[in-house]
Order: C-alpha cells, then structure tokens, then sequence
C-alpha cells in the first residue's frame, strides 16, 4: 500500500509536456549574473510523464484519511463536511483578486458581504457588535479580553482575574495568560458542569470575566446557566462565551439571550471552512451594546444617502477602540464561504443542522454506553466524551483503541481530551452523517470492545491496515527526517 517518493519514479529523459527550443541568445548570461552565483550542476528534478505525476498524487490524496472518503468523528471541531460550492464561491476572482488597499468604492460587494455576514452572526449569536478580524477561535479570545479589559479599565479598575472551568479548551487559560490577567480555575461538578458554588467562592471585585465553553467541552449544557449569569454579573464582570464549536445551538439557543456578553464564533468550525489542514481560519467576535465601543477597528459601516442608495465604509474613528488587530480585516476568503454557507442554509437550515447534529451524537451514546463507560452521562449536545477506563483494566488503553479504528476504514476520535476524563475518547459524528454511517461507526466501535474482551493483544498491535503501522512517536517527534536526499 506503500507509495514511492516522486523522485523513486524518475526516469532520465522522460518528460511531461515538450517544450519549444530556446531561440534567445543565451551567451549574455554571465554578463547579467555573476559566475559564481551561475548553477554549475543540474537541478536534481524528478522526470516523469504527466501521467505519472497525476497518479502519483491521486495515490498519495487516498493514502490519506479524509472526511470526503469516510466517517469522521472528530466533528466540526476538526473536519466536518463542507460543501463544495462554498470553496468555488471563494475562489471567484471578483473575491479572491481584491487587495486591501484598493480604494472602498471598487469593493463595495467585499465590504457588503461582511457587513451582512456580521449581521448574520450577530442575530445567531444575539449580540448588538460584532468584528470580523480575528484569525481563528484564539485570536477571538485575545481580542475579547482585550475588550474586556478596556471597559474595566473605562470603570476606573481593568480587574486582575479570569475565572475559567477544569473542562476549558487549553486556549482559553493561554489567551488569559497572555492579555496578562491570572487564571482563577473552577473545579466541575460530578455532573460535569460548573460548580456553581465553587464559582460563587472565587468570584470578586477583582475578577474581569469569567469564560465558559457553551456547550461545555464534555458536550454538556450548562443547565444552570441563569444564575451562573446572575452571580457573574452580580460582581460586576462580563460572561464571556466561548462559541468555537455552535454546531448545536444554531437557531435554538442564542448566548446573548442567556446572560453572555461576548461569544466568538469559529468560521472554520461550524461554517464551512475546512479545518483539517491547520489553517487559514476566522474567529469573529460578538458583543453586547456596553461593549461595543471597545470592538477593534475598522468595523463596516452601512450608509444610506438621501436618495436611499446604500453603500458600506470601513470605520476607524473609534475613540474606545482597543486597536487594530490585524494588518487588514481578517481572513477574507474564510468570510465568503461562511456568508455562502448561511444563506444557503437559511434560518431553518441552520436550526436543522443542529439538530442532526445532536441527535446524531445521542444516538450514538446511547448506542455506546453499555459498552464504554460514559463518567457524565447525558443527554448531550453535539459531542460526547466516553471514558476507556474499563477496557484498561484489559490492559488496552485509549490510544489502541484508536489505532484499531483506522483499521476499519474510519478515522479515530479525539483522545484524551478533555483532560477531566481519563482515557477519554471524544466523539463527534455532526450533523452530515447518515443513520447508516453512524450504525458502521457503532458497529466498529462494538467489534473492537469485544475483541478487546477476547484478544486484546490484536487491538494493542493495531492498526495492520493502514500503509504504515504504529509509528514511533517520540521518534517521530524527536528525530523528524523528512528530507529526500538523491
Ligand atoms: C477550537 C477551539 C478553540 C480554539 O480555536 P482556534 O481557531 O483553534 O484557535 C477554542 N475553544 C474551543 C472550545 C475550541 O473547540
């Protein structure tokens, strides 16, 4: 299964187009370049036909796992399905052959997409501003801190403490270590959610914010979200949403209207961007009206003249801003397939995805849990995590579990995250999956609970089917060689 290097394939004098002789003079290059920066041996290229380079990387694109060949239980948080005619939308040259300095009058499409996306994600989210800018969920946290420290600071103190839960995503105490405030951690309760107590114990005069994950990372909602909001509020600091993964509140719940005050949303999680690759993503931010003078500049504005004509402008007389962000306005081609991908939706459409999604990942629970044991039982939202504790007394932990997974043509699910859980295995099938792929993905994870009861030497020597097998690591990690070398 195993696919040679390009360069293994070469062979002297093949070619993949015939070019024309060069019919220029070509004596005058040593004039133009000094000798001893001239090439003296050939480049060391591969030769080989057109048709060798296009099997050659057809072969190496389904070496590969990819959510267009198979099930992909990372969900929407890494990989979910997008679809395609968001990325051709993307690439039309009226979007993707602008340039941030082309005067507003020849963008006015760009500047109204972003202005109606901004519109968009302010009604999901339920908040009154809204900034594009920030380049992926992190920056979206960075910014609303920095956001939240500027209103402190306008209060007459910026406050030295974020409150943040156990179950936290590791850059929600990243990006408050870097905005230069202290974490304060809030132990979970054994339901898994936050322990309102706990909370009440830390909150003060001194804390700027307290940040959750909604739903939390264990997939749950915080059934006590009113009076985490009232005790929140009550010290005077801001709740602050982090709305990375929305896959299951689209048009159901909006943060704004359960007490948040900030929520970022990732574009290149719930809005059709494809994720898997790292990158380029987009972490817009919501805010509420109080909030909303201390939003980053430029934001968009509408216009309307005397005669009704519409136009959109970029703003950056804002006293109270906390700044530029960005060199630009954010990552652009990221915005248009979210923009694609609401409208083509719809506000019911939106509503329906989260619906499938949660009800995809109950039923896979449900189908689950006698199985693997599930420490915070549901019902959950668009996720749930499962805890492999009961297979390591078989000697078989998480990892193996995942290993074997490949070998049945699917990808493996998060693990060991979130950290509460040990040997924890976080599945998240989104709203695209069939109840046919989620019976395999069930039917899969059944076969391997039962040969780790039989046989689990055989999970613990997974995968066999993949092109190469358990890979070393640390190795891999410590002594990367990934140089050809002819
Ligand atoms: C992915 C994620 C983030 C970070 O988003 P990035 O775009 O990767 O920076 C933050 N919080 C949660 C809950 C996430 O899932």
């Amino acid at each position: 299964m195993s696919q040679k290097l390009i360069f293994e394939l070469s062979s002297k004098g093949r070619s993949g187009c015939d070019l024309p002789e060069i019919d220029l003079p070509l004596r005058n290059i040593k004039e133009l370049v000094p000798e001893k920066s001239l090439r003296q041996n050939d480049l060391k290229l591969p030769e080989v036909s057109q048709v060798d380079v296009v099997r050659h990387f057809i072969a190496l694109s389904i070496l590969n796992h990819h959510v267009d060949k198979s099930f992909y239980p990372l969900g929407s948080c890494t990989m979910k399905y997008n679809p395609k005619v968001n990325e051709d939308l993307a690439r039309l040259s009226g979007f993707s052959s602008i340039h941030p300095y082309q005067p507003e009058e020849t963008v006015q499409g760009a500047l109204q997409l972003m202005y109606e996306l901004g519109e968009y994600l302010k009604e999901i989210g339920g908040m009154n501003g809204i900034t594009l800018q920030p380049a992926a969920g992190a920056q979206g946290e960075l910014t609303g801190l920095l956001i939240t420290r500027a209103y402190h600071t306008k209060n007459g103190n910026p406050r030295s403490k974020i409150i943040i839960p156990d179950s936290a995503h590791g850059t929600n105490p990243a990006s408050v270590t870097i905005t230069g405030y202290q974490v304060i951690q809030v132990k979970s309760n054994d339901k898994g959610l936050v322990d309102l107590e706990e909370l009440k114990k830390v909150l003060d005069e001194e804390v700027a914010c307290f940040m959750l994950t909604a739903p939390n990372t264990l997939g749950l909602f915080e059934s006590q979200i009113e009076e985490i909001s009232k005790a929140v509020h009550n010290a005077g600091a801001i709740l602050y949403m982090d709305g990375a993964n929305l896959n299951a509140l689209l048009g159901i719940v909006r943060p704004g209207d359960i007490g948040f005050d900030i929520v970022h949303f990732n574009l290149h999680k719930t809005f059709s961007t494809p994720h898997g690759g790292g990158g380029p993503g987009a972490g817009p931010l919501g805010v509420k009206k109080s909030l909303e003078p201390f939003l980053p500049v430029p934001v968009i504005d509408k216009n309307v003249d005397e005669k009704g004509e519409e136009t959109y402008s970029l703003n950056y007389k804002r006293p109270d801003s906390i700044g530029e962000l960005q060199g630009f306005y954010g990552n652009f081609g990221i915005m248009v397939r979210a923009y694609a991908f609401i409208r083509a939706c719809g506000a019911e459409g939106l509503k329906q995805i989260s619906e499938n999604a949660v009800i995809n990942a109950n039923y896979i629970m449900e189908s689950l849990k006698e199985l693997y044991s599930l420490p915070y039982p549901g019902p959950c939202m668009h996720e749930f995590v499962l805890s492999g504790s009961r297979q390591k007394g078989k000697g078989v932990r998480t990892a193996d579990i995942a290993k074997r997974i490949l070998d049945f043509g699917l990808h493996a699910p998060t693990v060991y995250f979130p950290l509460i859980v040990s040997e924890a295995l976080m599945i998240e099938p989104t709203e695209s999956e069939s109840r046919e792929s989620c019976d395999q993905f069930i039917e899969v994870m059944k076969k391997i609970a039962q040969e780790v009861e039989e046989n689990p030497e055989l999970v613990k020597g997974a995968p066999y089917n993949t092109p190469v097998s358990r890979l070393d690591e640390v190795k891999a990690t410590k002594d990367l060689n990934v140089r050809w070398k002819g």
